[in-house]
């Protein structure tokens, strides 16, 4: 068997085509259009790509984007201003902090600070329990831009049996979230876990999301399932690499999506798509 390799990038492309019309229908009904604070503190390399690609994706959607690159000896209390201001500021509709900080800030303070109004990666604590309690609003972008890629091409995810690999606050435990409401089976698996290859054998569904290169074997992958892998790995030749051993694992399951060209374009399409919900919320 060869799995059908989801692609990620040309569903992203065709989410963000639709967000392009409503963002054009807006301004033919003189409404203004979105905009998006994207803040990235320090110059680590992986995460200044991603914040291209975040601008870049607002460029071609016709969200208006305003860069804060701020050094990496930016205080805790400085970028907390920030973000106050931010708040109060009626032509941003989203805020995106770029993680991971530098070490002196503390992550879960500057996350908090946020609105949840305006909270568009979907990580504070109230936006991750309205999903918790089946009221979702703003949707963590990775795990929420997996469950559309899914629904793209029409898994019916209810009742499968669905192993999520880690449990981070910002992606594998919304992600076992959006599983659970979606009416999966949910086994969450992480650094503790006894014996990881004995439920990825009996698994529907896989999502990999631990940051470890080739920690999901291809064997373990029962015929015909779908493995997700949302892990993005800096090998030492420089190339990318997800958390599953892809080409065994493509030879057993029934879809699978590829690293680079899977989930990553997913979690920025799903980032505009918040955005502009965020600013509808606002006006509803
Ligand atoms: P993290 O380091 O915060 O969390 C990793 C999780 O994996 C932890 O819960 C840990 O318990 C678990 N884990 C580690 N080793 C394990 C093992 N041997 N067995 C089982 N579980 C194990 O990382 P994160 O922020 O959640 O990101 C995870 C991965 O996803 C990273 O590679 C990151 O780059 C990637 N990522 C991709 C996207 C995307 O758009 N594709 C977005 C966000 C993060």
């Amino acid at each position: 068997m060869t799995a059908q390799i989801i692609d990620g990038k040309a569903i992203a492309e065709a989410l963000l085509s639709t967000i392009k019309t409503r963002i054009n229908n807006r301004i033919k009904a003189n409404k203004r259009t979105p905009g998006l604070a994207v803040i990235l503190v320090g110059g680590d390399p992986a995460s200044s790509i991603y914040v291209r690609n975040k601008r870049l994706a607002c460029e071609k959607v016709g969200i208006a984007s305003t860069a804060y690159d701020l050094p990496a000896s930016t205080t805790e209390s400085e970028l907390l201003t920030l973000i106050d201001r931010l708040n109060a500021d009626n032509s941003i509709d989203g805020i995106l902090i770029q993680l991971p900080l530098p070490t002196h800030i503390n992550d879960e303070h500057i996350v908090e600070r946020v609105s949840p109004a305006k909270d568009v990666d979907g990580f504070h604590p109230y936006n991750i329990g309205r999903l918790a309690v089946r009221q979702p609003t703003l949707r963590s972008c990775t795990p929420f831009g997996v469950i559309k890629m899914l629904q793209a091409i029409n898994i019916d995810l209810m009742g499968l049996d669905a192993v999520v690999v880690g449990v981070s606050n910002h992606v594998g435990r919304p992600m076992a979230l959006e599983l659970l409401l979606a009416g999966c089976t949910v086994t969450s698996c992480h650094r503790h876990t006894k014996d990881l290859s004995k439920l990825i054998k009996g698994a529907d569904l896989v999502i990999a999301a631990a940051g470890k290169p080739g920690l999901v074997k291809g064997e373990w992958i029962k015929p015909g399932s779908i493995v997700i892998d949302i892990g993005i790995n800096r090998l030492a030749d420089g190339s990318l690499a997800g958390d599953v051993e892809f080409e065994v694992a493509k030879t057993r399951a029934g879809f699978i999506t590829p690293v680079p060209g899977g989930v990553g374009p997913m979690t920025v399409a799903t980032l505009m798509e918040n955005t502009l919900l965020a600013l509808e919320l606002q006006e509803a």
